[in-house]
């Protein structure tokens, strides 16, 4: 069939140490899934989790990422992505993990005032999640390579200066439980990421700042904020 217009092109990640790309369906993001980071965020850290998403065009490498329109506080957010190679609907947590591709390093880009907003009139996130390119990404590790990390330290730097340091063991819920809970609610399918939650020391950036950020065990992420 004709199109009456070219189609949007299909969202797709490199993989490390491989000549074919991951295709993109959906991208999941968990919300507070350190405990550390859902006290700073007001919340006692013991609720089930919850998922919020991005369009997967938000996808976007390192390097110089646009500093998005309507906000006065844009902040980063590390986060261990998970990358699915199968899928299913009410995935049991001891089969979750056999559907994991391999993983990333994302940044949940966040306008934080936006959110907050949405947040006091209970409207949706969506405007202050799931802008243009609020989801800069690395390449997607394959658990052949990788395994499946379950420790070791996340964090990110602004300019140089550490403002978020945690460790992938503090997550609230585990990448299986994510998995598992997650395929409650819809079908997951091959293509999809989930952004599993940041560590404590989220804060504000602005245009001209470079942050780094990295995984043990995984790539690191550097972008520059234009
Ligand atoms: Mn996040």
């Amino acid at each position: 069939m004709n199109y009456v217009f070219p189609p949007a092109p299909q969202a797709v990640l490199p993989v490390a140490g491989s000549e074919s790309g991951f295709p993109v369906r959906r991208v999941y993001c968990v919300g507070q899934n350190y405990a550390d980071h859902a006290l700073e965020m007001g919340s006692d850290g013991r609720q089930p989790p919850f998922f919020f998403s991005k369009p997967a065009d938000a996808l976007v490498p390192g390097g110089e990422v646009a500093y998005p329109p309507r906000t006065e506080n844009l902040q980063h957010e590390v986060e261990l992505v998970i990358a699915l190679g199968k899928g299913g609907a009410n995935i049991a947590v001891d089969q979750a993990l056999d559907c994991v591709f391999g993983y990333g390093l994302g940044l949940d880009l966040t306008r934080r005032d936006l959110q907050a907003t949405a947040k006091e009139k209970k409207q949706p996130w969506e405007m202050g999640k799931g802008f243009d390119q609020s989801a800069p990404i690395t390449a997607i590790y394959p658990v052949a390579q990788v395994g499946h990390p379950a420790a070791g330290a996340i964090w990110l730097k602004v300019n140089g200066t550490f403002k978020q340091q945690g460790d992938l063991k503090q997550m609230t819920w585990k990448v299986a439980e994510i998995i598992a809970n997650l395929s409650s609610y819809v079908r997951l399918a091959p293509g999809d990421l989930i952004f599993s939650g940041t560590p404590s020391g989220v804060g504000t950036i602005v245009r001209g700042d470079v942050i780094e950020s990295g995984i043990e065990g995984l790539g690191e992420l550097k972008i520059r904020l234009v």
